[in-house]
C-alpha cells in the first residue's frame, strides 16, 4: 500500500477560521481582535493561519520575539504583540526593528527599556496582575510602573494595558465571583488611561460581555473549540477549523485474555476486533489522563483502547465490524469535535492536544 495513504493529515478549513472571527466580531460588537497564534497557532500552522486571518483581525498575539520574527520574515504585516515581551537588549532591539509590540510584565523589562538605545520607540502593553498570580505587576505597584513607562523615551504613548482571567471558563459561584473581582480591579485601574485595554480571552469573549472593553484576545474559540468543559464549539456557533485524520492499518480478532504489546502489558477483556490506527505520540496524539477517548470510523464513534504508542493507537472495532484496512479514521474535527473525542477530559487537554501536534502531521489548507 502506498505510504502516503497512511500519513496523518490535519485539514485546516479557511472558511471555518474566518467564520469564527466573524462570530467573535458579532459577539463583541466589533471589538478589536488580537488573534492568538502562539504555539504554531494551536497546532494549526502559525504562518498559514496568519496569512488566512491577516485582513480580518487587528493584531496577532504570539508567545515571544522569536515567534514574532518568524511571521515577520513570512511577510505578515499586521501589528503583532509578544505576550511575554522581550528578555534582553538584543531582543528589544529586534522587536523595535520589526515593529513588534511588547507586553511588559516585570521590572527587568522596565529597566531594559529605560537603559536601551533603540532605533525607534516601541508600543507596549503593560500587564497587570488582577488575580491570576502569573505574569504582571501587582496592583499596589502598578501606578508607579505606569508612570515610569510614561516617562520612558523608548515607548510610544499611550501605553496599553492588559490582564488575564484565571477562571472565566467556570460558572461555579466562587469562580464567578473571582472573575467579577478581577474585572472590577482591571476596570478601576484603566479609568482615565488613554491606551487600549484588554482582559478578555476566549472565555471572556463568550461569557463576560462587560469584559470586552473593545479589545479581545481570541485563542481557542477562533479555532472553533469551547473553552468550557461539557460544551462544544458548535454550542456557541463556532466551527472547528481542524480535522485530523489518519487510517486503519491493521485489523485482527482477539479473544478474552490475550495479551498485546510491549511486555504483553495490555490484556484483552472481551472477544473483539482490534484495529490499529496510524497515529501516535510521535504525531503529538495524547489522551492526557488516560480517560476515555474516541475516534470516528465509517459513521460511528469507536473507543481508543490500550496504550498509545509512538506511531499507533489501538481501537476497539467491536464484534462484527465491516471496517477494512485503509479506511479513513477521523481523530477529531468534522463528525467528531475534539471536545467529544476527549469527552470528559479537562479543557487543558484540548489545548495541549492541539498545540503538541508535531511536524510529522501534514497540514493541508482547504
Ligand atoms: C494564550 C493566551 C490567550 C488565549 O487564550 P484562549 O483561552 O485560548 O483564548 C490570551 N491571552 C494571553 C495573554 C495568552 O497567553
Amino acid at each position: 500500500m502506498n505510504e502516503k495513504v497512511h500519513m496523518t493529515t490535519a485539514l485546516i478549513q479557511r472558511d471555518a477560521l474566518l467564520h469564527n472571527i466573524d462570530k467573535i466580531k458579532k459577539l463583541t460588537n466589533n471589538s478589536h481582535i488580537i488573534a492568538i497564534i502562539k504555539s504554531n497557532a494551536y497546532g494549526h500552522g502559525m504562518r498559514d493561519v496568519a496569512k488566512i486571518l491577516e485582513d480580518s483581525v487587528d493584531y496577532f498575539g504570539v508567545s515571544n520575539v522569536e515567534e514574532a520574527h518568524t511571521i515577520f520574515l513570512e511577510g505578515v504585516k499586521r501589528p503583532t504583540i509578544s505576550l511575554s515581551g522581550f528578555y534582553s537588549h538584543k531582543e528589544l532591539n529586534l522587536a523595535s526593528r520589526i515593529r513588534l509590540e511588547c507586553v511588559v510584565h516585570n521590572h527587568e523589562q522596565v529597566d531594559i527599556l529605560e537603559k536601551c538605545q533603540i532605533r525607534s520607540p516601541i508600543r507596549v502593553w503593560m500587564k497587570i496582575d488582577t488575580g491570576m498570580n502569573r505574569l504582571g505587576f501587582s496592583l499596589n505597584r502598578a501606578t508607579k510602573i505606569y508612570n515610569r513607562l510614561n516617562e520612558c523615551k523608548n515607548i510610544v504613548k499611550p501605553i496599553n494595558i492588559m490582564s488575564h482571567f484565571s477562571s472565566a471558563n467556570n460558572h461555579e459561584f466562587r469562580f464567578h465571583l473571582f472573575t467579577r473581582f478581577q474585572l472590577n480591579r482591571f476596570k478601576r485601574f484603566i479609568i482615565g488611561k488613554e491606551g487600549r485595554s484588554s482582559i478578555a480571552a476566549s472565555s471572556g469573549i463568550l461569557f463576560w460581555p462587560s469584559s470586552h472593553l473593545r479589545c479581545v484576545r481570541s485563542g481557542i474559540v477562533m479555532y472553533g473549540i469551547s473553552p468550557e468543559i461539557g460544551k462544544e464549539g458548535s454550542d456557541f456557533g463556532l466551527v472547528p477549523a481542524m480535522t485530523l485524520k489518519s487510517r486503519l492499518i491493521f485489523i485482527r480478532q482477539f479473544n478474552f485474555g490475550q495479551k498485546i504489546g510491549y511486555e504483553q502489558s495490555w490484556i484483552i477483556e472481551k472477544k473483539t476486533y482490534i484495529g490499529i490506527v496510524s497515529i501516535g505520540y510521535g504525531d503529538g496524539y495524547h489522551n492526557c489522563h488516560s480517560k476515555e477517548s474516541w475516534v470516528f470510523i465509517n459513521g460511528r464513534k469507536v473507543p481508543v483502547v490500550g496504550p498509545i504508542l509512538m506511531d499507533m493507537i489501538f481501537v476497539d472495532l467491536g464484534e462484527k465490524p465491516h471496517d477494512q484496512i485503509g479506511d479513513e479514521v477521523i481523530i477529531w474535527g468534522k463528525d467528531l469535535p475534539i471536545e467529544k473525542a476527549f469527552n470528559g477530559h479537562e479543557v487543558s487537554c484540548l489545548y495541549r492536544s492541539l498545540s503538541q501536534l508535531t511536524s510529522r502531521v501534514k497540514r493541508r489548507y482547504i
